[in-house]
């Protein structure tokens, strides 16, 4: 900690000391329009001779002006548009003024980000809360409009959580116009006689409503939302947490579910998280907890942090260092618990109010993001909807990109039961889900929700663990069923099991609480001629593979600990499981996994592990493909 305060120390009077020497050394009075111009003919001799050099000192002369704070910024557009030109001239100060920009806000951030928020850190929370909803907008309204001055824009947004990835491209975005304005206003530059010609009241007015736009767009849907019709909706969907189902506002509208309540820890036992049971609040977690430790030993996370009751106590008291992304989310404390408390519920609010205040960083889980904002995406997204369908299967991300012969086999089995059966390409939005992000999830979810409605489907037919658990939990009145456990209830009398036909089973841990699709699923594998041996931890006690909670992307450790102790237990059999992600995560850390999709599309293939299974960036493709043929179906039904 000292040497971090030591190093801001002497990065601030690094800062402090160059722009002394800025004005100790007289340089703010070579930026002025007549020094400027006086600059004008030597400057274009030198782009004239050598384009590259001296492109490349006026980036950096005007990086270091702006990136200090430094008066002159505009001038230095003026000189640019002088001698580069227009176009040229707004590339390299576009550039230059958005990376100086972000620096200085980095700085800022850097510097005194903490100091602030160590005074004053419930009026930062609620302006990082602020910023994480609409600090985009606001960034944008105040890039356009140039009331505002520029460095203080960098310094305040410095101070916030903002993450500078999004500052850059806004501020980029936002600047653009007025950059144009004063380029071509600098390749005037000899008629100029002072810079308050550059922006006329018109232009100011037409800037300031572009950037007011997206502000107002957004405060108009936060209004259409808040509307009447959509609050009722809401006040139902908390009061859901009721187990009937909520009664229809009309034929087109599905009830939806409500976002997390995300207030602090409060003295309810329960918080409602929309999915009609809770979960629990630190105060009930630390006064019932007995700290017995019956989950701690099986939890490495656990292990390291204490009991559930530990850490809420903790928590509490403002002391906890337990992670909550740490936690894979897989439910098995809660399974073993004889008091029947939900630790990992807990973990999953501890995920929200990080999300909420904007107190993680998202950065690691980029990848992940992307593979759920691409499988939602015109891209990927595709719906096949026969007249007269009101049931879909929906595959989900994972099995149509690693399986996609697999998966269109599964469709047909399926197709054989219920003739009208469609099929939506699609993502649940799990990883939002479980990365706290609850109010992103539950609006892209919700839209999901009514447009399937909307197109006449009461029930959904899912493969993956994930959609299920997210269908089930948050799906309104749309009925979830495994098609697992369709086919088990009719598929016939499968062949003998074979020599090859010993495996293990690894169920995954979303469905830990659903037994009867347990079941079917070990009918399916023996009527497909798998002999199954049992592992210690199983159905209701499953492990989770490592994949849960995307732990894996900031605690590999721990995540390889889930894996480990699979590999253990699986005592060098094949592992059947019914989840894409655990098969790609087991077989990952060493051990040979089965599909149930591929087994029942080829079960002699599945059985000697010989089952087609591709891995990324293949899988894309794959999708693609799906895509394309299921849109050939579409054409041709039947
Ligand atoms: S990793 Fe699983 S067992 Fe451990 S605390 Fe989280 S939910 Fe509970
Ligand atoms: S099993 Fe239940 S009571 Fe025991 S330490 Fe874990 S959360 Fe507490």
């Amino acid at each position: 900690m000292a040497s971090i305060n030591r190093q801001k120390s002497a990065l601030a009077l690094a800062v402090a000391l160059l722009a002394g020497a800025f004005f100790w050394f007289d340089l703010h009075h070579h930026l002025t329009l007549e020094q400027i111009r006086g600059y004008q003919e030597q400057a274009e001799q030198f782009y004239g001779q050598r384009p590259l050099m001296a492109i490349a000192a006026f980036a950096g002369v005007y990086l270091l002006v702006v990136a200090l704070n430094l008066p002159g910024g505009a001038l230095l557009g003026l000189l640019a548009g002088a001698v580069f030109g227009v176009l040229v001239g707004t590339v390299v100060v576009s550039f230059a003024s958005t990376i100086a920009a972000t620096t200085a806000c980095a700085l800022c951030r850097y510097l005194f980000r903490d100091l602030v928020q160590g005074r004053f850190p419930d009026a930062l929370a609620t302006v990082d809360k602020g910023i994480a909803r609409e600090g985009a907008f606001y960034l944008f309204s105040l890039r356009l409009i140039p009331v505002v001055p520029f460095f203080v824009i960098n310094m305040v947004m410095g101070l916030t959580a903002m993450p500078l990835r999004t500052f850059y491209w806004v501020s980029q975005l936002g600047m653009l116009p007025g950059t144009f304005v004063y380029v071509n206003a600098g390749s005037e530059l000899g008629r100029l006689t002072s810079t308050g010609e550059i922006f006329s009241p018109r232009l100011l007015l037409a800037f300031a409503l572009l950037g007011l736009l997206p502000l107002i767009a957004g405060r108009l849907l936060t209004w259409y939302r808040k509307s009447p019709g959509q609050k009722d909706q809401k006040a139902n969907n908390r009061q859901g947490q009721a187990t009937t189902p909520t009664p229809m506002t009309s034929s087109s509208q599905v009830p939806i579910t409500a976002a997390a309540n995300l207030a602090a820890p409060s003295n309810h036992e329960f918080h409602p998280d929309g999915s009609g049971q809770g979960i629990p609040s630190s105060r009930l977690l630390a006064d019932n907890c007995t700290r017995c430790g019956v989950c701690s030993t099986r939890c490495a996370f656990l292990k390291e942090h204490g009991t559930p009751g530990e850490i809420a106590a903790a928590w509490r008291a403002g002391q906890t260092t337990a992670d909550p992304f740490a936690c894979s989310l897989c439910h098995l404390c809660t399974a073993v618990c004889p008091e029947k408390l939900e630790p990992g519920g807990f973990f999953l609010h501890l995920r929200r109010l990080a999300a909420d205040r904007a107190e993680f960083d998202l950065r690691p889980y980029r990848p992940i993001l992307t593979y759920e904002r691409l499988g939602a995406s015109a891209l990927f997204a595709a719906e096949a909807l026969p007249s007269g369908c009101d049931t879909v299967f929906f595959p989900g991300c994972s099995l149509p990109g690693t399986r996609p012969g697999s998966t269109w086999h599964l469709f047909r089995r399926l197709q054989e039961l219920v003739p009208s059966l469609g099929m939506i390409l699609n993502c649940c939005h799990k990883p939002s889900h479980d990365l706290g992000r609850q109010q992103y999830f539950s609006t892209r979810f919700q839209a999901l929700q009514q447009h399937l409605w909307q197109r006449g489907i009461r029930r959904v037919l899912v493969a993956c663990p994930n959609c299920y658990k997210v269908f089930l939990q948050y799906g309104g009145e749309l009925r979830v069923k495994s098609a697992w456990e369709l086919l088990a209830a009719t598929d016939g009398p499968g062949p003998e099991a074979s020599a090859n036909s010993r495996v293990t089973i690894h169920d995954p841990c979303p469905l830990r609480h659903q037994p009867e699709l347990q079941q079917a699923v070990r009918r399916l594998a023996a009527k497909h001629g798998l002999d199954i041996k049992e592992m210690r931890s199983t159905k209701g006690r499953t492990l989770c593979c490592g994949e849960g909670g995307a732990v894996g992307l900031v605690r590999p450790d721990l995540a390889a600990n889930w894996g480990a102790q699979r590999q253990k237990q699986a005592e060098g059999r094949p592992v059947l499981t019914y989840c894409a992600g655990c098969a790609g995560f087991l077989k990952r850390a060493g051990m040979s996994t089965i599909h149930l999709a591929d087994l029942l599309a080829d079960p002699e293939k599945a059985r000697s592990g010989n089952s087609p299974v591709a891995t990324t960036p293949r899988t894309y493709l794959n999708r693609l493909l799906f895509k394309l043929r299921l849109k050939h179906r579409l054409r041709k039904p039947g």
